[in-house]
């Protein structure tokens, strides 16, 4: 996908702030953080969400995962919120599959 903006950060023709690198996965800096720790885990391969992406490769979606804890092992000791957003209703504003980690702080319940 030339003009998705995911599809091009995982290329390299974008810069971004690669924190971990896999043959089918790239994680790097969310550019406006909003936890100490905030990656995007995103797949090399063009996925518009994770619905999509459980439904075409369950197993790209398990490295997702790993991926993420990874980053976590990393940087905050292995505990972390992982979001995927879904639509734009539910704040997805890049049509590229991605997970948010985050994690580094004391996180309140999203759910009552
Ligand atoms: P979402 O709103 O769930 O689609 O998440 C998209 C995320 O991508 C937001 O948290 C943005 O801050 C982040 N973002 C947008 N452009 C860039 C970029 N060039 N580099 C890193 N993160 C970005
Ligand atoms: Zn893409």
């Amino acid at each position: 996908m030339d003009d998705c903006l995911f599809c091009r950060i995982a290329a390299g023709e974008i810069p971004s702030a690669m924190v971990l690198q896999t043959e089918n996965v790239v994680a790097f800096r969310d550019i406006a953080p909003e936890a100490p720790t905030h990656v995007l885990v995103v797949s090399r391969a063009h996925h518009v969400d994770v619905s999509a992406l459980a439904a075409a490769s369950p197993t790209l979606l398990a490295e997702m995962i790993d991926v993420a804890q990874r980053v976590a092992d990393s940087e905050c000791g292995g505990q972390f919120r992982l979001i995927f957003n879904v639509g734009p209703k539910a704040g997805q504003s890049v049509p590229h599959v991605h997970a948010h980690v985050l994690g580094g702080a004391p996180m309140g319940r999203v759910l009552p």
